[in-house]
């Protein structure tokens, strides 16, 4: 069973930033932006070295130039944070289909089923600060909390470093919340601490360890959830994640070329991804949909299948159809596909016998698990996926293997498949 991770991301002093970002003059610098340009008004962000002056959001202008006459104000300009926004969210929404935008500078992204563990999704998590560092603008940074549940996520987030990356499972909870103030905790004021500490709870470890149904007693409901979130427990929403309606992936073509062999090598390499989200999810798709852009425009298409399937190679063969069906002229520059009426195999189980390849795809699925991914590829793949190993959406890198008794067992099948032996014909993105 996949491991329900959640990410949370918190861009760090975001208006502010992105002030420093648009302007070079001002990075480094105590700045503050400022809802309108008096004495009178008030800083609603400040850089984080006006921050560290003790120049916080909330001080009046007239406070902030007391202290640091020479700080940098700035007007609010909410189209220019928009556009920054709209790029780091577009940065996250390649990772999972299921986001939710908190704020402006804030999001919880469902990582449960794109990631197999914890590790992968640090792995994830420090390439998506790349890439905002790299595409969304290099003086911005943000902190990032990862859990298996939503609170927890932000929890952490808020209270690391600024600009790190933490991970808070059941298992290191007990020793990262031991002795912190009970306000470091994510929907606890002042008022709620002070109450609180009148039970003789004193930081957040005893708030964990301090009996449930006390704290039902004195707080009714809220006194659950106070104890739910620090011990792990979801609350928000169902426990399992809400299944998506669509899984799917895009892609923007770096090369622009007119060779299809690469056009079906990125075809295929995203339907892979669909196809492994789907299984790993548990799920079949009724239906595909393929679109994509070219220089001249762009087209698309969606279909139903007869029969529900994961089958990344079916999911592949449907889109080459599309594709070869609908892109008329133009030099394709971007393509995505996905899968909707999404359905559990397991509850279908009960009623029809698994399919042959479905428990074919879930054994290579386990292979590329141990391995590295792609170890095992299909044959479309084989020998193509060098022509764009840097593209943005790379493989990731493969391992030398030995192989094992579940891999004698399929290799003897008859599946289309070519086994990549080496790293060499595909390596780690840039
Ligand atoms: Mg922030």
């Amino acid at each position: 069973m996949t491991p329900r991770v959640i990410l949370h991301l918190d861009v760090n002093s975001y208006f502010a930033s992105v002030e420093q970002q648009a302007n070079p003059f001002y990075r480094g610098k105590p700045l503050g932006v400022c809802a309108t340009m008096s004495q009178y008004g008030c800083i609603i962000a400040s850089s984080k070295e006006a921050k560290a002056k003790g120049i916080m959001t909330g001080c009046r202008v007239r406070d902030a130039l007391a202290i640091d006459p020479n700080i940098i104000l700035v007007e609010v300009d909410p189209p220019k944070y928009r556009s920054t926004t709209e790029k780091i969210f577009s940065i996250l929404a390649e990772y999972s289909e299921d986001i939710e935008t908190y704020s402006i500078d804030e999001a919880f992204v469902n990582l449960t089923g794109f990631v197999r563990s914890f590790d992968e999704a640090v792995t994830l998590g420090e390439k998506i600060k790349q890439r905002i560092f790299s595409e969304a603008g290099e003086w911005l940074t943000c902190s990032m909390g990862i859990a298996p549940t939503r609170w927890l996520a932000k929890f952490g987030s808020d209270t690391c470093e600024k600009g790190g990356l933490i991970v808070l499972t059941r298992e290191n909870l007990d020793a990262y919340v031991r002795g912190r103030e009970l306000t470091e905790a994510w929907g606890i004021a002042e008022r709620l601490a002070a109450r609180l500490m009148d039970l003789g709870i004193k930081d957040l470890g005893e708030l964990k360890h301090y009996p449930v149904t006390n704290l039902m007693e004195a707080f009714g409901i809220k006194g659950y959830e106070l104890w739910a979130n620090l011990n792990g427990v979801e609350l928000s929403g169902v426990q399992t994640p809400r299944p998506p309606k669509s899984v799917g992936h895009s892609h923007v073509l770096r090369r622009r070329t007119t060779d299809h062999r690469f056009h079906e090598a990125v075809l295929m390499k995203l339907c892979e991804k669909t196809g492994r989200r789907l299984r790993g999810l548990d799920m079949e798709a009724g239906g595909f949909w393929l679109g994509f852009g070219t220089t001249l425009g762009g087209g698309g298409d969606s279909v139903r299948f007869l029969e529900r399937t994961a089958d990344s190679r079916v999911l592949f063969k449907t889109a080459v159809d599309i594709f070869r069906q609908q892109h008329r002229a133009g030099v394709p520059t971007h393509v995505a596909v996905g899968c909707f009426d999404l359905a559990s195999v397991s509850k279908q189980l009960s009623l029809f016998a698994k399919p042959k390849d479905y428990g074919l795809a879930k054994a290579l699925d386990e292979i590329n698990d141990k391995y590295g991914e792609y170890v095992v590829m299909t044959g479309s793949m084989f020998g193509l996926a060098k022509h764009h190993a840097d593209d943005r959406i790379g493989f990731r890198k493969t391992v030398s293997w030995d192989v094992t008794a579940l891999d004698k067992r399929l290799m003897g099948k008859d599946v289309g498949l070519a086994i990549d032996h080496g790293p060499e014909l595909i390596r780690e993105e840039a």
